[in-house]
């Protein structure tokens, strides 16, 4: 099989196997052909892997900061020597156009490990001056920490968490996303090719059920997981059992407000990209764009001027820069959503079809109402959202009228209201006059349902480690007894 790996999981720096797991098929999605053929861990791989990960943690934070920064360092080097081939495979493994997986994905990824390796050593604790006595601070991992992922950025999601937990002296076992199992394995062969002790980073695949393994195993101090809503409530809960700490990187429906003093271009440019590159499946798209009513036309015809140049297609194909969905059910569901809207009243400016295959043509309502489903729930796909309004008030009021705050953007040429906006959009995230880029320096969460606790930048740290305080007594103890 054309992306078969060596065996399905990767447990204390090597790749091994029980096929007494239930069988996981990874299929490819474009053509939908079966790549590759994995089975979910069983009890004995997960113990093993739990327990691999334990041993390995001691040692591993013991290690002086700057050492383990130089091993993330070489597999930072790794991963740009093979980009091309990890890119191959993410496509593989997504059905998102290679245009993408080599510039997005593994980059992003590159880029957060370069970024924790270089901080690692920098980490201080504090000293209090207590007149004679004195106390100070020490900023400790937590230990073994559990990876969830989504199938939409499977090598990303598992180097974002693995770089900022890794790099302060966890440990982590991670499951991929039982769609899009690939990618993690390759990052666990290059740390281990990095010089990274084994343990230190484990891969095990499975379903719901695996993940769900690691949120109750008493030996996981940490669980992050990017994933839906739901699954962040049933992951939350489990952990708030045994007092794990938790990051939750969850769904959105996110507003993209484009005030009518705006660059047309720009903002028509930041909502294209907002709904359509990954074929719409990413959790901050700005998927309900506010458009003042004085533009709005202009907009939408800009809009589907532009829209004719998407290039779907064969995503190994240089050209293509637009891709199918990720299964089956995925574009079912995008397409009931579609459905829903026409029933709803909502006016199709664009798309609206699905091909045999799993392709979605980019899609555009206008005319949206915030009641639609449309316009309340996640979708996950290539449908644009375009809805009206009148005052800086109103739109905000709308924006925030919702369970989710990941994402929200602004787009106006007036910056005393772009930040006055913003600062009032109940979002974890928020762009002006840009969307959807998500640098390592800038924190990246949520608010509300969509989730809690941050990846990137130096916050991550805090969610990676906790803080011990050692009081120093230097005079003599004084008691009344
Ligand atoms: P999902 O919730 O179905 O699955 C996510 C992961 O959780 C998978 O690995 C799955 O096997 C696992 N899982 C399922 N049930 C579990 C349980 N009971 N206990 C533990 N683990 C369990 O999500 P998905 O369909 O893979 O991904 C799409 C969702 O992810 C969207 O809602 C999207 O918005 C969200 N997402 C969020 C971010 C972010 O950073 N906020 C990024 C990417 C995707």
């Amino acid at each position: 099989m054309k992306a078969q790996p060596n065996a399905s999981h990767f447990v204390n720096g090597e790749y091994i196997d029980d096929e007494n797991g239930e069988v996981i098929e990874v299929t490819y999605a474009y053509g939908e052909e079966v790549i590759a053929r994995l089975h979910a861990a069983t009890p004995q791989i997960m113990e093993k892997a739990i327990a691999s990960a334990r041993a390995a943690q001691t040692a591993w934070a013991a290690m002086a900061p700057v050492e383990r920064g130089r091993i993330l360092h070489r597999a930072v080097g790794i991963i740009r020597e093979r980009a091309e081939e990890l890119a191959l495979l993410e496509t593989l493994d997504t059905g998102k156009p290679l245009q993408e997986t080599r510039a997005a994905d593994w980059p992003s990824g590159a880029d957060a490990l370069e970024y924790f390796a270089g901080l690692a050593a920098t980490l201080t604790g504090e000293t209090m001056p207590l007149g004679g006595d004195f106390a100070y601070t020490l900023r400790e991992p937590l230990g073994v920490c559990a990876g969830i992922g989504a199938w939409n950025y499977p090598s990303q999601i598992a180097c974002w968490k693995a770089a900022p937990a890794l790099s302060v002296g966890n440990t982590m076992v991670f499951k991929p996303s039982e769609i899009t199992p690939l990618g993690a394995l390759k990052l666990a062969e290059i740390f281990i090719d990095a010089g990274m002790p084994a343990g230190v980073f484990n891969v095990v695949q499975g379903y719901g059920a695996v993940g769900a393994q690691l949120a109750t195993d008493p030996r996981i101090a940490k669980v992050s997981l990017t994933g839906s809503v739901p699954t962040g409530g049933k992951v939350y809960a489990a952990a708030a059992g045994q007092m794990k700490h938790v990051t939750m990187e969850l769904g959105g429906k996110s507003p993209l407000l484009v005030f009518d003093d705006a660059s047309l271009e720009d903002a028509v440019g930041a909502a294209m990209l907002a709904n359509f590159y990954s074929s719409g499946q990413i959790c901050s798209n700005g998927t309900r764009i506010f458009v003042q009513k004085g533009i709005k036309e202009a907009f939408l015809q800009r809009l589907t001027e532009r829209m004719a140049k998407i290039t779907p297609g064969d995503p190994m194909d240089e050209a293509t820069d637009f891709g199918p969905l990720i299964t089956r059910a995925q574009r079912d569901k995008v397409m009931g959503y579609i459905e829903a809207a026409k029933s709803e009243g909502a006016r199709l400016v664009a798309g609206g079809t699905a091909g045999a295959d799993l392709f979605v043509a980019p899609t555009v309502f206008a005319d949206v109402t915030d009641d639609m489903a449309i316009a309340r729930e996640e979708i996950f796909g290539p449908v644009m959202s375009v809805l009206e309004f009148e005052t800086e008030d109103e739109a905000i009021a709308r924006a925030n009228a919702t369970q989710f705050g990941l994402a929200a953007g602004v787009f106006t040429s007036d910056m005393t209201r772009a930040h006055r906006v913003v600062a009032q959009l109940q979002a974890g995230t928020t762009w002006i006059n840009a969307y959807n880029l998500t640098p390592v320096e800038m924190p990246f969460g949520a608010v509300k349902g969509s989730g809690f606790g941050r990846e990137n930048s130096r916050h991550a740290i805090e969610h990676y480690t906790q803080i011990k305080s050692v009081y120093v007594g230097m005079t003599p103890v004084d008691s009344p007894w």
